[in-house]
């Protein structure tokens, strides 16, 4: 879960070590370090040196009376900052798939990693403010890594944020004897293109996130109804399946009318194209450290519910329109584990050690509200503030401003 590694507190009483960032260099220099040292202590208090590695067991935290952070103190020689850690060049990464098998959820498919980052900045989205500057493979790296995976496997999936803004994106797509699996791709005629290319596949997805031009603009999601709706009806033209459409609800500055813009939007992309299936993909908005939302509350599950029921409703009659959304209660889960400090690890524990009615207890529950459904101001003491992400806190609260000034 990328969140852990930029908010790791509900985990401290649980791990030695949290590497933050990308990990592929802090690796080499975690390997080398653990066989020089013979004891856990020595080696820790070796590894406060290395930039990037957080050790949750040099700092102590005071709490005020209602839960927040009052102070965060330092031992020994720990840093006081954790700086993230960045790879230039995603060519010299050594992440790939290493097996490939029917038992997983990609089943045989070998994952390559095409770009890291993305050029967008979404304000609910924290792959892209974490993974800045976004990054490009080299083609020709691609191409060599694709030919070996197709010793394994027919099943290739391009991993990347945003892979329409991958410049080779057409030329990869075009490679014979590949079966290719991509994610979610941006509404616009470069993707349309890239469809085309995923002709005959069974389903392709774009994330419009919000059903009006305003909540687009309040999220910084930079596409119109008209790029969602001439991309979606290509889509749909090109022999795919079923085109799967991500929405999020709860978002901030939301209203019944954003609700009814979904409505709309999707009984548009219908009437424009009657093939195939579309697929609404539905979550809770989850605030997340380092992104303008993350001082925003969830909205309550009730109202959840209500905007999920209204949804399903206004789509009952449409044909071939299915509506699938997560499990509010898990999106709550979701952000507690976000946003929560150290005092989330009494609740992890009780789950871990098979308590099933950690979920229910009701004390509990009031104390994990106060983690999600609670404006908060910049002046707080975030559990994350210790890590220097690379994104002044300044700007993500003047973009959090413009954002709900709208
Ligand atoms: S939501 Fe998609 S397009 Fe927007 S910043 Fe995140 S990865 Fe990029």
């Amino acid at each position: 879960m990328r969140f852990t590694i930029y908010n790791p507190e509900p985990l401290a009483e649980f791990i030695d070590v949290s590497f933050t960032g990308e990990a592929e260099d802090m690796l080499m220099g975690f390997l080398s370090a653990y066989r020089d040292h013979k004891g856990k202590t020595q080696l820790l208090e070796h590894l406060l040196s290395h930039e990037g590695i957080y050790i949750p067991r040099y700092y102590k935290i005071e709490y005020d009376d209602a839960g927040g952070i009052l102070r965060r103190e330092k031992t020994d020689n720990a840093p006081a900052v954790i700086r993230k850690q960045t790879i230039p060049d995603i060519s010299k990464s050594f992440m790939k798939s290493a097996i490939t098998t029917p038992e997983i959820e990609f089943s045989n498919m070998y994952l390559l990693e095409a770009m890291r980052g993305c050029p967008w900045s979404c304000r609910f989205c924290l792959a892209g403010q974490i993974y800045k500057p976004a990054r490009k493979k080299d083609i020709a790296v691609l191409k060599t890594e694709i030919k070996e995976a197709l010793t394994m496997t027919r099943r290739v999936g391009l991993i990347g944020p945003s892979l329409s803004d991958y410049p080779h994106a057409e030329e990869i797509l075009m490679m014979e004897g590949v079966d290719f699996s991509i994610t979610s791709l941006r509404a616009n005629i470069k993707s349309a293109r890239i469809a085309a290319l995923m002709k005959g596949h069974k389903s392709v997805s774009i994330a419009p996130e919000a059903g009006t031009e305003r909540l687009r603009t309040v999220i910084n999601k930079k596409i119109t109804e008209e790029d969602i709706l001439d991309t979606a009806q290509r889509i749909l033209q090109s022999n795919i399946e079923t085109l799967r459409i991500y929405f999020m609800i709860g978002l901030p500055t939301e209203t019944e009318e954003d609700i009814a813009g979904i409505i709309d939007l999707v009984k548009k992309v219908r009437a424009n194209s009657p093939k195939g299936y579309i697929t609404l993909s539905v979550s809770a908005f989850v605030p997340k450290p380092f992104t303008p939302f993350q001082w925003h509350s969830m909205l309550p599950l009730k109202e959840v519910k209500e905007r999920l029921k209204m949804i399903k409703k206004g789509l009952l009659n449409e044909k071939g329109v299915r509506v699938f959304h997560d499990v509010p209660k898990y999106a709550y889960m979701q952000g507690v584990f976000a946003l929560g400090n150290r005092s989330v690890g009494a609740l992890i524990k009780r789950i871990a050690l098979g308590d099933a009615l950690a979920l229910k207890d009701k004390s509990f529950e009031s104390d994990l509200d106060f983690y999600v459904f609670r404006k908060k101001d910049i002046s707080e003491n975030l559990p994350w503030d210790f890590i220097d992400a690379g994104i002044s806190k300044e700007k993500l609260w003047q973009e959090y401003q413009k954002a709900i000034e709208g």
